[in-house]
């Protein structure tokens, strides 16, 4: 069986044969934007708040689109109904087009091209939840602010995991020029302190996860204390658990900081708390 189904503009294709112009504008300039999904039972997760995303990262990078929402919809669920697997990872990528000659203006794009990559899900490693992650703090250069749009610009994430694996750790907790704690390479960052749960703000250069969306809303929903506020690299060496989450992997504990172990060290009881809740919310939606 082929590992991908990838969707281009319409056609279904496996690996071997999914191909895309050299002179997209996604491969030439990274001008694009993305989503990563999966589905839950053939279901996609939060599909509409997708959407919003993707239309928002669009209007952020001022990306034309030519595909409507209803198109980009019905394609997703195209693919779905086409996948053998139940429970599936989608990218789904959206660029500005292929450019007739070489060149940055926009107006040398033909129509968007859409492509969604699917395979099945693998589940998370039993390691994660039983012994943690381990991250280190990574300087960002850039000085984005507000909710970050999901485009094709990945490189600093790139360099931050590149110098968190090269040092032996999972990932890099990334911190903007202001010395604020933003979030993981491809994942929000939490930390819990006294029973209050908090994550960075928005405001310091965040995508604004879907998993971070909904877990406020269940916390929101069960009273649970909850704080979106600048966090500093002290407040987080300083904390009694901490975890990441995204929508593919959920929730995961990290239980060493800079090589110092976050409270006694283990994946935080109340971080697995969160985890079980959390699955029995998603499957309630
Ligand atoms: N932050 C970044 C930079 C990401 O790339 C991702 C996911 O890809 C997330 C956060 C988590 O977002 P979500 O919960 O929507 O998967």
């Amino acid at each position: 069986m082929d590992k991908f189904l990838i969707n281009i503009n319409g056609e279904l294709f496996n690996e071997e044969k999914a191909k895309i112009s050299v002179f997209d504008r996604g491969f030439l300039y990274g001008d694009s934007v993305y989503e990563a999904t999966r589905t839950f039972n053939r279901i996609p997760f939060r599909i509409q708040h997708h959407l919003d995303r993707l239309f928002f990262s669009a209007q952020k990078i001022e990306l034309e689109l030519t595909y409507s929402r209803k198109e980009i919809l019905e394609l997703i669920l195209q693919t779905i109904k086409a996948s053998p697997h139940n429970d599936i990872f989608l990218r789904i990528i959206l660029t500005r087009g292929t450019n007739i000659d070489l060149g940055l203006d926009p107006e040398l794009s033909s129509k968007n091209n859409l492509i969604i990559i699917t395979k099945a899900i693998t589940p998370n490693p039993d390691w994660w939840l039983t012994k943690g992650l381990s991250m280190i703090f990574h300087n960002k250069k850039s000085s984005e602010r507000g909710p970050l749009p999901k485009t094709g610009k990945y490189l600093e994430n790139i360099l931050a995991y590149k110098d968190a694996t090269e040092k032996g750790a999972f990932d890099s907790i990334m911190v903007n020029t202001a010395g604020h704690v933003t979030e993981g390479t491809t994942s929000n960052i939490w930390m819990i302190k006294d029973n209050i749960i908090y994550t960075p703000s928005l405001q310091d250069g965040v995508l604004d996860g879907l998993t971070r969306k909904t877990l406020i809303q269940m916390a929101d929903r069960n009273n649970l204390m909850l704080q979106e506020i600048s966090l500093t690299q002290e407040d987080f060496l300083g904390a009694d658990e901490c975890f990441i989450t995204s929508t593919t992997r959920n929730l995961v504990p990290v239980t060493i900081i800079e090589g110092r172990p976050v409270g006694n060290g283990l994946p935080g009881k109340k971080t697995l708390e969160l985890l079980k809740m959390y699955l029995e919310f998603v499957s309630l939606q």
